[in-house]
């Protein structure tokens, strides 16, 4: 080591905090509201990343993905939105190096590298805001629909932590309240109750770390799993954002509240 080198060359750089977005609809793309601009504050609040690593619900495969191209396109997976959506682009870098390591990680569960897969709404979206640059790689790693047992995903997540220290910022792009047959379009939507109700409850087993019910087996009816979400995709990111953690954590929500009347725009900050 010669005298000109740091002193403390080996102190590892900063540890990134995991976050939840609760993503809504497309038109947050376009939209200055308070959720868009929360977005552009969370980017004040937390370190800069080296890479990114987003597990988003408009990616399920039936076994575990890693997006693998250089140059990942965007994809446009909604329909029916104004003109102007269809023509923004995230043009960020791809990480294959990154990707490939991840994938040694993540064994003994059986991953694929996939280099067809662009960047699905639910990761751009929300990035559009956080990073409008597009300047830091980003990756996504998909949602396994095979696994019945939610404390799979959680388990997988805890393998991704150590990449927190390596400057990953892990992601997770959903909602924590997502039922699309609920919801009001009209502009004096209130907030219904259930939703309401569905979303503190997730809340306070975020804090808690309550494993049980944040995995379906904890106190809450089936019922109100199914009512808040028909199908399981926009809850799942949220796993990733906490088995990515350690218990003593700080956990913060730098966005709360709702959009269509049901929809849950709740986003969490861990570390
Ligand atoms: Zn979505």
């Amino acid at each position: 080591m010669s005298s000109s080198e740091p002193v403390f060359s080996k102190v590892s750089p900063t540890m990134m905090p995991t976050l939840f977005i609760g993503h809504g609809s497309p038109m947050n793309i376009i939209a200055n509201n308070a959720f868009t601009q929360h977005l552009n504050q969370l980017r004040e609040k937390i370190p800069t990343p080296k890479k990114i690593l987003v597990v988003s619900a408009h990616w399920t495969t039936r076994g575990v993905e890693i997006q693998s191209s250089a140059n990942p396109t965007t994809i446009y997976d909604f329909y029916g939105f104004p003109p102007e959506l269809y023509m923004l682009k995230y043009p960020a870098s791809g990480d294959p190096k990154l990707a490939s390591l991840i994938q040694k990680d993540l064994a003994p569960t059986p991953s694929l590298l996939n280099e067809k897969w662009g960047y699905d709404h639910g990761t751009w979206s929300v990035l559009h805001h956080l990073f409008p640059k597009a300047n830091i790689p980003v990756l996504q790693l998909s949602l396994n629909e095979n696994w019945s047992d939610l404390k799979d995903h959680l388990a997988l997540a805890a393998r991704l932590k150590k990449w927190r220290s390596e400057g990953v910022l892990i992601i997770g792009s959903g909602n924590i309240v997502h039922n699309l047959r609920m919801i009001d379009r009209s502009p004096q939507a209130q907030v219904v109750g259930w939703a309401s109700e569905f979303d503190s409850a997730i809340k306070k087993a975020i804090l808690a770390r309550d494993h049980s019910q944040l995995t379906m087996k904890g106190s809450l009816k089936s019922h109100d799993w199914t009512q808040a979400h028909p199908s399981l995709e926009h809850y799942l990111p949220l796993l990733y954002t906490i088995g990515a953690t350690d218990s003593h954590e700080k956990i913060s929500f730098p966005f709360e509240g709702f959009e269509h009347g049901s929809l849950s725009m709740r986003s969490v900050l861990i570390g």
